[in-house]
C-alpha cells in the first residue's frame, strides 16, 4: 500500500477490500474454482516458480478468491498480511510450525479453546515444545512464566467460556520486554470489537468458522500480522504443508465479512439483554458477561472493546440442572459451535472441555453447572422464553 493512499473506514473495507475484478467485470467476487493456473510459455512458468514474476501457480500456494479474503481480513485487523487456512486450528498450527522449533517454549493463558490445549500438549509436546499455562489476568504470573527459550505468549480474550478480559497492551509490553511474540486468538471479538494488532499484539489468529462467516456454513481460519512473520514464516509452512483455505469457503467468508460489524453489534446487544435478564433469575448462581457491571474486568472491557460480544456463560446448581435446562430449550441449538445467527447452547464440562483433565477444568473454573450461550440474532424475547422453560 502506498503512503499517499487514503485509508478507508472499517465498513468500507468490510465490503470492498481485496476486490480485484476479472476481465468479465463481475460485481460480486468470483470463485476461482481451479486447482492450478496456466502459463503463456515455459519462460513464464519458470519466472513464476522462481518468484521473479508474480502470478498464481497452484491453489495450495495462492488462489485469487482466497487472496481477496486475506486482503479484506488484513484490512479489518489493521495487519500488513493475512494468510487463510483450512480451519482455526490449522491457523494456530501454522503459526506454531512456522515460528517455533524443538526446545522452544510457549506461555499460554490456561483458559483457551480445548483443541488448542491438545495441540500444545499432545502434538507440540511430542516435538519438544513445552507450554506453561497461567491465569489470563494474572500479569505477574505471565511475566514469571517466561523463560529464556519462550518464543510465544498465547491468549484468547474474552476467554472461553468464562469471558475474562485480558489487557492486550499490557501483555504486549510484557512479551516485548522479554523479546517474545504476543499471539491473540481473536475469534470471540473479531476485528469489529477488538483489533489486537493496534494494541501491540504481533499476530492474530482466527477461526473464520465462527463470527467471520457468522452463519455456520464453512470451516476456515486465518493468521494476520506483519509481512515478515506472516508472509515468510507462517505462509512458508502453509505453502509447503498445505492446510490452505478452499476458494469456495473463502467466498463464503468474504460475504460474511461484509456484514461483520453490523452482526457483532446485534449479537452484543442481544447478549447484553440476555445476560441482564439471566442475572435476575433466582435459579442462576452467576452470570459471566463483560457487559455486566458485575464482571471483574467490566471497565477494561468498556475501554478496550467496541462491544462485548455474543457469548454469555452462567452457572446453575449442578450438572443435572444444566442438562435439564439445555434439554428444555426448543429454540437454542444444542451444539458446541458459536458465532452463528442461530443461538446455541452448550454444556462445556461434558462437551468442549471434556478432553482436558478434571484438574485443568477446575483450574479454568469450568464447573459442572456451567452453561454457555452463543446468543444469535433471533428476537430476544423468544430467547428468554426459551431459557425460562428450563429454569
Ligand atoms: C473454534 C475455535 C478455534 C478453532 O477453530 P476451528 O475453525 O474449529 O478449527 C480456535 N479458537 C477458538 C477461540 C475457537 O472458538
Amino acid at each position: 500500500m502506498s503512503d499517499d493512499k487514503e485509508k478507508n473506514g472499517f465498513d468500507t473495507d468490510a465490503v470492498r477490500a481485496g476486490i480485484r475484478r476479472s476481465a468479465e467485470g463481475e460485481h460480486a467476487e468470483a470463485i476461482f474454482a481451479t486447482s492450478s493456473f496456466v502459463c503463456e510459455n515455459a519462460a513464464e512458468a519458470a519466472a513464476r516458480f522462481s518468484g521473479e514474476k508474480p502470478g498464481n501457480i497452484y491453489s495450495r500456494f495462492t488462489n485469487p478468491t482466497v487472496r481477496a479474503f486475506e486482503e479484506r481480513l488484513a484490512a479489518l485487523e489493521a495487519g500488513e498480511r493475512c494468510v487463510a487456512t483450512s480451519s482455526g486450528m490449522s491457523a494456530i498450527l501454522a503459526t506454531c510450525m512456522g515460528l517455533l522449533k524443538s526446545g522452544d517454549h510457549i506461555v499460554s493463558s490456561r483458559s483457551i479453546f480445548g483443541s488448542t490445549v491438545l495441540l500444545f500438549n499432545n502434538y507440540l509436546g511430542k516435538f519438544g515444545i513445552q507450554t506453561s499455562y497461567v491465569p489470563l489476568t494474572d500479569y505477574v504470573a505471565w511475566d514469571k512464566a517466561i523463560q529464556p527459550n519462550t518464543k510465544l505468549l498465547f491468549l484468547e480474550t474474552p476467554s472461553n467460556p468464562l469471558m475474562e478480559i485480558a489487557d492486550v497492551r499490557r501483555l504486549a509490553d510484557i512479551a516485548h520486554k522479554h523479546n517474545t511474540l504476543l499471539v491473540v486468538d481473536n475469534v470471540f471479538c473479531t476485528p469489529a470489537l477488538l483489533q489486537p494488532l493496534k494494541l501491540g499484539a504481533d499476530l492474530v489468529v482466527h477461526s473464520a468458522t465462527k463470527y467471520l462467516d457468522g452463519q455456520g456454513r464453512a470451516v476456515g481460519g486465518a493468521v494476520v500480522g506483519n509481512a515478515e512473520l506472516v508472509g515468510n514464516h507462517v505462509y512458508g509452512f502453509l505453502r509447503t504443508c498445505g492446510p490452505s483455505m478452499s476458494p469456495f469457503n473463502a467466498w463464503i467468508f468474504l460475504k460474511g465479512l461484509e456484514t461483520l460489524r453490523l452482526r457483532m453489534h446485534a449479537h452484543s446487544a442481544n447478549a447484553l439483554a440476555i445476560a441482564q435478564w439471566l442475572e435476575q433469575q433466582p435459579a442462576i448462581k452467576r452470570v459471566y458477561y463483560p457487559g455486566l457491571a458485575s464482571h471483574p474486568q467490566h471497565d477494561l472491557a468498556k475501554r478496550q472493546h467496541a462491544g462485548f460480544g455474543g457469548v454469555v456463560s452462567f452457572e446453575v446448581s449442578d450438572k443435572d440442572a444444566a442438562w435439564k435446562l439445555i434439554d428444555a430449550t426448543r429454540l437454542f441449538s444444542i451444539t458446541a459451535n458459536l458465532g452463528d445467527t442461530k443461538s446455541t447452547i452448550t454444556h462445556p464440562a461434558t462437551t468442549t472441555h471434556t478432553r482436558i483433565t478434571p484438574e485443568q477444568r477446575a483450574a479454568a473454573g469450568i464447573v459442572d453447572g456451567l452453561v454457555r450461550l452463543s446468543v444469535g440474532l433471533e428476537d430476544v424475547d423468544d430467547l428468554k422464553r426459551d431459557l425460562a422453560r428450563g429454569l
